[in-house]
């Protein structure tokens, strides 16, 4: 848990979000800016940086167990989604706690920019 990170603040419950599902490990909740009109948020419930220091594959299976949950919640499980971990500067990320993007809804296109 660091005060410093948002998505810790999140999980600590001092900064509100919608939380679309949770359990002992992860949790998701909507992204503020939605890129898509499905776009949830996965995140590891222990602080950690980015998939690029994960050390538990428990851990990232139950945060990839509840993207797909997620999806099937949203449902777009049959229609299709995606799933995103930005990681680092070229990746793009923008907060320095693991989450995973689950965006659909919509047709995605690839490359992604
Ligand atoms: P990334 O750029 O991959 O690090 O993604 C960070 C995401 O967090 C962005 O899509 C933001 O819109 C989203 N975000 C930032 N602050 C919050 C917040 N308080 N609640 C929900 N989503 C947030």
């Amino acid at each position: 848990m660091s005060d410093s990170c948002i998505f810790c603040r999140i999980v600590g419950g001092s900064i509100p979000a919608t939380v679309v599902a949770s359990n002992d490990v992860a949790m998701a909740f909507r992204d503020l800016s939605p890129q898509a009109p499905t776009h949830v948020l996965v995140i590891p419930r222990r602080h950690l940086a980015s998939l690029a220091t994960a050390d538990d594959a428990a851990e990232l299976g139950a945060v990839l167990s509840l993207a797909a949950e997620v999806a099937r919640i949203e449902g777009i499980a049959d229609s299709g989604y995606r799933v995103v971990s930005n990681v680092g500067g070229d990746g793009g990320q923008t907060v320095g706690h693991l989450h995973l993007h689950v965006l659909g809804g919509r047709q995605m296109s690839w490359p992604p920019g």
